[in-house]
């Protein structure tokens, strides 16, 4: 069976949202790490292609999308979507609308709708402006990011600033009025040359009309909320099977935990496994002295690998991440713990784990890197945005990825406890 719904996305935590979304409504998913080399397709109904192309130039994310989208195309997706960060995060230059323009010429043209609201963390439009909690998004923290800060609210304004075509509004009182209003808006945006409309949202119940209303459209654009509406469209259709229940990863072999997030979540999470478990701190300013200290680390879980689970970690709480950084600097001391974790990664993989909780965003790209783990199957959700994932390809590893300040204090325990 061919994708349904083929998904591109501006970076791999986003992905990786946008992937559990679409499993959460019924669609069995899979995320790619880039356009992948092979030309079959996953079985799956849903494919997710993972890109870093929020703060590249504007010509590379065209060219990187238009290749994800032609891979997409080949697949067989009948639909497609463009995910990016649901507080619009973009450069001056772009990169939102010159890749949706871009997507939607290869796609033969139409009309798209631009939509990141995701209420449940408290992103909101109405009438083009986005908020974030109950700030516009120019007077929240957004304002100073130091890649993509937003100091404009009105979306309608940001995107025709990055747009060689119209960019249009449908505003909150026709999506108030149901899927059928807003179809019939963006047929009359459409008839009047825009290429893309900025839609209100403002609960979740808009996002649900709004995915309704996009049945018809080639390309939908947003963050992952405005995604939860879509499975029912092609479950309408029958094209979607029934909702059935999301496989665990079913790799078994001996676990461990390893963390390289120092956000507050994560620091918790770690002491709590560590009463539990043997646990092997790094030292980063060990780690500058002797590189061998992976070594002790591996020569140190070798034995232990039989009788349960293992954390090895560097995180660390702020002041020690300040004096160690003082000493190494900042980008030397995280490239260096980087380094040592997915090498670590690597040898207890070579040494039979199968089973790995990777806590901290870089953290897991360096890890993934290191395995060699071109995609993963998304599988059911432990904690709010962490799905298990298996990867494709040999051996298959089940693999939790998540984010600093993802998941409860009893994260890493309850993420080993839901594997049979
Ligand atoms: P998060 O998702 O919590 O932001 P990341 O893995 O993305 O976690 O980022 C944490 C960064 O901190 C990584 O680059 C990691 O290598 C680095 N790091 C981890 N432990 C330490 C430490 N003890 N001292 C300094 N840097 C550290």
């Amino acid at each position: 069976m061919s994708v349904l719904l083929g998904c591109i996305a501006d970076d791999s935590t986003g992905a990786t949202d946008l992937a559990n979304t679409l499993v959460k409504q019924g669609m069995r998913t899979v995320q790619l790490i880039g356009v992948p080399d092979s030309a079959r397709p996953p079985d799956s109904d849903a494919v997710v292609v993972a890109l870093k192309t929020r703060t590249c130039s504007p010509a590379e994310a065209v060219a990187r999308s238009r290749a994800a989208l032609s891979w997409l195309k080949r697949a067989g997706s009948r639909q497609f979507f463009f995910k990016y960060c649901s507080t619009f995060d973009s450069t001056a230059q772009g990169n939102i609308g010159p890749v949706a323009e871009a997507l939607m010429a290869d796609l033969g043209g139409g009309v798209t709708i631009a939509c990141p609201a995701f209420p449940t963390n408290g992103r909101t439009v109405y009438n083009g402006y986005l908020f974030v909690g109950e700030v516009l998004l120019s007077e929240s923290p957004m304002r100073h990011h130091p890649l993509t800060p937003m100091t404009d609210a009105n979306l309608v304004r940001v995107l025709q600033a990055q747009s060689a075509g119209a960019v249009g509004l449908v505003p909150r009182p026709v999506v108030a009025r149901g899927a059928e209003a807003v179809v019939t808006a963006l047929a009359v945006q459409a008839d009047g040359g825009h290429y893309c409309a900025v839609v209100d949202a403002i609960d979740d119940g808009d996002l649900l009309t709004i995915g309704e209303a996009c049945r018809d459209l080639t390309l939908v654009t947003g963050g992952s909320g405005v995604a939860t509406g879509l499975p029912e469209n092609f479950r309408r259709r029958r094209l979607l099977r029934e909702q059935a229940a999301t496989p665990l990863p079913t790799a078994r072999g001996a676990a461990a935990v390893l963390s390289g997030s120092c956000s507050a979540a994560t620091l918790e999470q770690v002491r709590r496994m560590g009463e539990q478990t043997p646990a092997f701190m790094i030292d980063p300013l060990v780690l500058a002295a002797r590189p061998d200290i992976v070594d002790a680390a591996i020569a140190w879980a070798r034995p232990r690998l039989a009788g349960g689970p293992l954390l090895i970690y560097a995180s660390a709480p702020p002041e020690q991440v300040a004096r160690v950084q003082a000493e190494l600097g900042r980008e030397r001391a995280g490239a260096l713990v980087e380094r040592a974790i997915a090498a670590i990664a690597r040898e207890l993989v070579g040494a039979g784990v199968r089973r790995l909780v990777v806590a901290g965003g870089e953290t897991a790209g360096a890890v993934l890197a290191a395995l060699g783990v071109r995609g993963l199957r998304i599988g059911p959700e432990i904690d709010p945005g962490v799905p298990w994932t298996e990867s494709i390809g040999e051996p298959p590893l089940a693999l939790a990825l998540k984010s600093g300040n993802f998941g409860g204090p009893d994260f890493f325990a309850k993420a080993l406890r839901m594997l049979p």
